[in-house]
């Protein structure tokens, strides 16, 4: 189901952009290829503008609130259109030009023709109704989102899909927008330089060698999705190649090209055989190199694996986990702390020099293994990480030792789908 049918069939999400009550076909005030002026006033979910005409609302890609566009009407439903813009007939005093060249038809970047701080509004708007509006939460101080000063090249991480392009040559890149259809990326804005030199070396691997890229369809072919993950304060890379099978053809000659890069501190093989859009499989084995890389925040250094989660933007990460130190309020150093969904440990390390002991659960085996590694790596004594689903193993461990845990503070940090409601409740 396309995004915009999803929004439109929840009532909540059809509030969020004001859309009116339901229209009768006949009154619907636009038709098929009619064009119009439209002056744009909110954005949606996907970074395509919106624009009202007769309260009837157009969602119009690569418009920006405050821009003035004459557009062409794409397909009418009931209570929207899709619009293609045509013109922009009036700039929004937000609009800026995009630093990357393939910004509108790569399906990476949404909002890079939007200013920095209007895209940081946006989002603190985004966040602002879905407390109300889905929350009901009406008196919460919201705080201005703390950007960053240079808002590029500032990915640790980056999966890049493997396909055949329409003359059947190997393409590594992005999926372009609204589709699985693979661009070939030069390099990214988003990402470290280095990210070209490996894609590159890639696209030549698979085309020497006739290693054939994966096939989503039809569930055949080799090579999936390429992972690069760049630790920034110590410049070590890691090469994840995810593949539908258990071995590369001609790794040597893989490997040695990738071992000239500088930094390569580890080249792993990542086995999905599963006919799923999920990236990572459960097997993963180091073909090069150390399992891991060592990246640092702050002070505390940390072993990363190719499936454990580790924040991607680590000059936000420092800014975060400071937040995270002060909101705590560790002032006896007596504190017990929680770090819930804590992947590899990095806020309980954070924490644990100013507070007396922390409990650190996750769910995924390698991160709690990673987690521990990470304490002894970093000297920390008071920290104990444990393998569960917090959901569940937290009440249990309460109930089991109810006299002798305590928790002064809970830090949650969840996935997208957030915290189980039994968590909340505990
Ligand atoms: N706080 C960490 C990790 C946050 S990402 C950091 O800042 O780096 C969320 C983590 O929650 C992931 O490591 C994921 O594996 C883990 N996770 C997902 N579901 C979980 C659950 N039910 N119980 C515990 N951990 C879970």
């Amino acid at each position: 189901m396309p995004m915009h049918e999803d929004i439109r069939n929840r009532s909540v999400q059809t509030d969020m952009f004001d859309v009116p009550a339901q229209n009768n076909v006949s009154d619907i005030p636009v038709h098929k290829n009619e064009e119009m002026d439209v002056e744009i006033v909110d954005i949606g979910i996907e970074g395509e503008g919106i624009g009202h005409t007769d309260g009837y609302t157009l969602f119009v890609k690569d418009a920006v609130p405050g821009d003035m566009v004459r557009v062409k009407v794409l397909k009418v439903k009931k209570n929207y259109a899709y619009a293609r813009l045509l013109e922009i007939l009036r700039p929004s005093k937000d609009r800026r030009v995009p630093r990357c060249s393939i910004a509108k038809q790569c399906g990476g970047c949404q909002l890079q023709h939007l200013a920095y701080d209007a895209q940081l509004k946006l989002k603190e708007h985004k966040v602002e109704n879905c407390l109300k509006r889905i929350g009901g939460f009406y008196n919460v101080p919201i705080e201005p989102i703390m950007g960053m000063e240079m808002p590029f090249r500032y990915r640790n991480k980056a999966q890049f899909p493997v396909g055949k392009g329409n003359d059947g040559r190997p393409v590594v890149g992005f999926y372009a927008a609204r589709t699985h259809n693979i661009m070939n990326v030069e390099d990214c804005w988003l990402q470290t330089e280095v990210n070209a030199e490996i894609m590159d070396k890639v696209r030549v691997y698979l085309e020497k060698y006739k290693v054939e890229p994966y096939d989503e369809g039809l569930h055949v072919g080799l090579m999936r999705h390429v992972l690069v993950r760049v630790g920034f304060q110590t410049g070590q890379i890691m090469v994840c190649f995810i593949v539908n099978g258990t071995s590369l053809p001609h790794q040597a000659e893989l490997l040695d090209s990738l071992q000239s890069i500088q930094g390569m501190a580890s080249i792993c093989l990542n086995v999905n055989r599963e006919k799923t859009n999920v990236i990572l499989g459960r097997k993963t084995v180091t073909l090069w190199g150390k399992p891991y890389i060592v990246d640092a925040i702050g002070d505390t250094r940390f072993h990363i694996s190719p499936i454990s989660f580790y924040q991607v933007n680590p000059v936000q990460t420092a800014k975060l986990y400071e937040k995270v130190l002060q909101f705590a309020e560790l002032v006896t150093e007596n504190e017990i702390v929680w770090d819930l969904y804590c992947g590899i440990g990095t806020i309980a390390l954070y924490l644990a020099r100013k507070a007396k002991f922390v409990f650190g659960v996750e769910v995924v085996k390698q991160a709690v293994r990673d987690a521990r590694e990470n304490a002894r790596l970093n000297d920390v004594a008071n920290v104990e990480f444990l393998e569960g689903a917090a959901e569940e193993l937290l009440p249990r461990m309460f109930q089991e030792k109810k006299e002798q845990l305590r928790a002064d503070v809970v830090i949650v940090d969840p996935p997208r789908k957030g915290c189980d409601e039994s968590l909340l409740k505990k």
